[in-house]
């Protein structure tokens, strides 16, 4: 009797003791270390930066050879987008922004059928990456740096280059998109799905709109929509950041639906590389641009068709889901779109990644350990990613309506 009561005491002490430890160490932050950081876009540029703050030391590999800049259109931030440019006191890039003062809803005549006093802030990618890339030593980004494969063991992982060069760290974050290679070593065999619609864009100088546009669309977010197609779009600020009237862009996205198929053959561009999610300025096919204004000319309303016939760049990005069964294994861990692919409805890709980046720091510095802060990452931001998918699917609904059968080889779908 005396025995079990000894007995049970002492595990009583010792459970005791090893909770007083573990808060002991959780009470040690952890000190700085090595990353490396796969991708050099916004969510890449979000985490080496915070990172890079606490006293890491970071190297972040960008596959592009001449770096992203210019190459965005614009976004409509969220809260998310303001706290983390509050963190490097850039509160500006916030305010260099271009409101709309109302949404307007076009009819097939280009008259506004319907108004909503909801005023809004629209902000450049370009001003946004900038700000960020601003903060990084050109030593430790990378331009040129296609990562190829990635290994892990229980204390490091290793990035294998594509110039054949390998890289060691404590801890590997994969930033590189919805096509992650990254992804592939945390959670092989899982692939973004096609959602059987896609978004022309455009980025028009304000001032090679037509009066006849610019009088309806200017600082106003525009929408004309039928039941399988939408446009909308909205101003942001020039290359320069300029907000002046008349040096502004003309963002707009105008969502057609597109078979598998078409959707292929859409992305083959003129070099003849063969892509799968996105064709960039510049890269569409001459045949993809001309079916795409005259689609416009035979759909759209007056007032909006000229705008997409005179873009001069149009791009197009398909319209994928993804969300990743597990974010790290080992010593690599995934970040915004790497991890979870949201529509763009939600407007809430690049309020991901920053939210991604902002989770992550605060668990490498508050646990007392690489492994704790990985894990409570993962719980916390796989809830937050399947959350903002399924909004997007919502949201995205009525596009897909009668969206063609998707082809499960080619898009990854089981
Ligand atoms: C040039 C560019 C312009 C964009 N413009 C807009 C915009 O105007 N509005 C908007 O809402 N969203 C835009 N996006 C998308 C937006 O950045 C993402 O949806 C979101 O913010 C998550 O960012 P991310 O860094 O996780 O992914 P991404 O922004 O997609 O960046 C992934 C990066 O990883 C790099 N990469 C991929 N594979 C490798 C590899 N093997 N090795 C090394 N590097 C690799 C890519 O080149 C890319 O720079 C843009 C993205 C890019 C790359």
């Amino acid at each position: 009797m005396i025995e079990q009561a000894a007995a049970h005491f002492d595990g009583a002490f010792i459970s005791a003791a090893s909770l007083l430890a573990f808060e002991v160490m959780r009470s040690q932050p952890m000190r700085g270390g090595k990353a490396i950081i796969v991708g050099g876009s916004v969510g890449g540029l979000f985490i080496g930066v915070l990172l890079q703050r606490e006293g890491w030391s970071i190297d972040i590999y960008e596959r592009s050879p001449s770096g992203l800049e210019g190459k965005g259109a614009g976004l409509v931030p969220q809260q998310e987008v303001a706290d983390i440019l509050r963190e490097i006191d850039r509160g500006d890039v916030m305010r260099a922004g271009v409101s709309a003062h109302e949404r307007i809803f076009l009819d097939r005549n280009g008259d506004i059928s319907g108004r909503l006093k909801a005023p809004q802030s629209q902000m450049s990618w370009d001003l946004l990456f900038k700000a960020w890339r601003d903060e990084v030593l050109s030593q430790s980004y990378h331009l040129g740096s296609g990562v190829a494969s990635i290994t892990t063991a229980q204390s490091h992982a290793e990035v294998h280059l594509s110039d054949g060069s390998i890289h060691r760290a404590e801890l590997v974050i994969g930033a590189d998109g919805i096509g992650s290679v990254v992804r592939a070593m945390v959670a092989p065999g899982s692939k973004p799905r096609y959602a059987g619609y896609a978004a022309f864009r455009g980025l028009s100088p304000e001032r090679e709109l037509s009066k006849q546009s610019a009088d309806v669309v200017s600082d106003r977010f525009t929408f004309y929509d039928l039941p399988d197609t939408q446009f909308l779009g909205y101003t942001v600020a020039g290359a320069d950041g300029s907000t002046k009237p008349g040096a502004r862009r003309y963002n707009w996205v105008w969502y057609r639906q597109l078979t598998p198929d078409q959707f292929a053959q859409a992305l083959e561009a003129n070099d003849g590389e063969r892509r799968a999610f996105s064709a960039a300025r510049g890269t569409l096919s001459t045949s993809t641009q001309e079916e795409l204004r005259a689609a416009a000319r035979a759909n759209l309303p007056t007032v909006l068709s000229e705008i997409v016939t005179r873009e001069k760049c149009p791009f197009l990005q398909g319209i994928f889901d993804f969300e990743a069964p597990v974010m790290y294994r080992g010593r690599v861990v995934l970040l915004g779109d790497a991890a979870f692919v949201v529509r763009p409805h939600t407007a809430m890709g690049v309020a991901k990644a920053a939210a991604d980046a902002m989770e992550l720091r605060d668990a490498l510095v508050e646990e007392a350990s690489i492994d704790a802060a990985l894990y409570r990452y993962s719980a916390k931001r796989m809830i937050a990613g399947s959350l903002i998918v399924r909004y997007g699917q919502r949201l995205g609904e009525r596009l897909q309506m009668h969206a063609p059968d998707r082809a499960p080889e080619l898009y990854g779908e089981e």
